[in-house]
């Protein structure tokens, strides 16, 4: 079994660390906010108290942090993983991040002779829970090997798309498709009410019909219908509204810089940046909040 250093353990992280735990690997993981780490001790994690203290002795070391600029800081930041690790060590960032700052971190560990893959995942906090994310994978065919057992434990879908940054283009591309059904099932919902039509009722129709999605069954926008829902709880983030604002700002300025238009997701990120301007802390399912906003 390995050692595993594991920097970032909020929502997904937390539960990707503890799934390592329970697979034999002693974790050493780091996170600047006392209730992750407190989560982290109480699934296994053994605690450090610096990015350092988790990598130093490393065979693996996974990421799974907010943005590329957390990513950027934590990797290649002064007294950052690539100072600290040990050579030999493979390191997977899992965040969901720009292309651009997943390349450049591809380079420097490159420059440096250290092994590192893109692993974005997707499938919330329910699959990370489960072990059965699927993971999207950019970097060379010997990284994607020695990364595949670690993924293996936390994945049930691992896919290798391409070289550096490649895993990141594929999980853009489905967030910019999660967010704009998230808006859409929103609408839906909120067009019920004004209606008048029970929402516990076109729950069952849409799950059972055409307009089926995974954002509805997941991030029901209403409270009441789905047990355990965000929307039952207040919208305690399960994936934070800026979050998916985030994805779809990145979704699009790879669509900008490669020529391609898409007015339908740009839509969607004009109404989730007005969410997480006022309400980026609560669950993506609060977008509802919005769209009744702009009724
Ligand atoms: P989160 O905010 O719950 O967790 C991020 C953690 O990183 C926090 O606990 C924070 O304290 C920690 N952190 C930030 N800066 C740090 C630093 N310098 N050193 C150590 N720890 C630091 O976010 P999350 O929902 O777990 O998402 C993490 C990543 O996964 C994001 O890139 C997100 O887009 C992506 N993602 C999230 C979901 C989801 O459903 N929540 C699904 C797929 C992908």
């Amino acid at each position: 079994m390995a050692t595993v250093g594991f920097i970032g353990l909020g929502n997904m992280g937390g539960p990707m660390a503890a799934n390592l735990v329970i697979a034999g690997h002693q974790v050493v993981g780091f996170d600047l906010s006392e209730q992750a780490r407190a989560h982290a001790l109480q699934a296994g994690v053994t605690l450090a108290d610096t990015v350092k203290g988790a990598v130093v002795d490393a065979d693996v070391v996974i990421t799974m942090l907010p943005t590329g600029r957390h990513v950027r800081d934590v990797v290649l930041g002064e007294d950052g993983v690539a100072s600290h690790v040990a050579p030999t060590a493979l390191v997977i960032d899992s965040s969901t991040i720009d292309v651009a700052s997943t390349r450049d971190v591809h380079e420097a560990m490159e420059a440096r002779g250290l092994s590192f893959v893109d692993a974005p995942v997707s499938g919330g906090v329910s699959k990370a829970c489960a072990g059965t994310l699927t993971f999207m994978v950019g970097g060379s065919d010997d990284a994607f090997a020695a990364a595949l057992p670690y993924l293996d434990v936390m994945g049930a879908n691992i896919v290798h798309v391409g070289a550096g940054g490649a895993g990141q283009g594929a999980k853009i591309c489905n967030n910019m498709l999660f967010g704009t059904t998230l808006v859409a099932t929103a609408e839906s919902f909120a067009l019920a009410e004004k209606l008048g039509l029970d929402p516990q009722k076109i729950f069952g129709i849409i799950t059972s019909s055409s307009g089926d999605n995974w954002g509805v069954r997941n991030f029901c926008p209403v409270p009441g219908v789905v047990d355990g829902s965000a929307a039952d709880d207040g919208y305690a983030a399960r994936f934070a509204a800026a979050l998916m604002s985030k994805d779809l700002r990145l979704a699009l300025d790879a669509a900008g810089e490669s020529g391609v238009e898409l007015p339908v997701s740009g839509r969607a990120n004009e109404v989730f940046a007005d969410l997480a301007s006022t309400e980026g802390h609560l669950d993506a399912s609060a977008v509802i909040h919005a769209v009744r906003g702009r009724s």
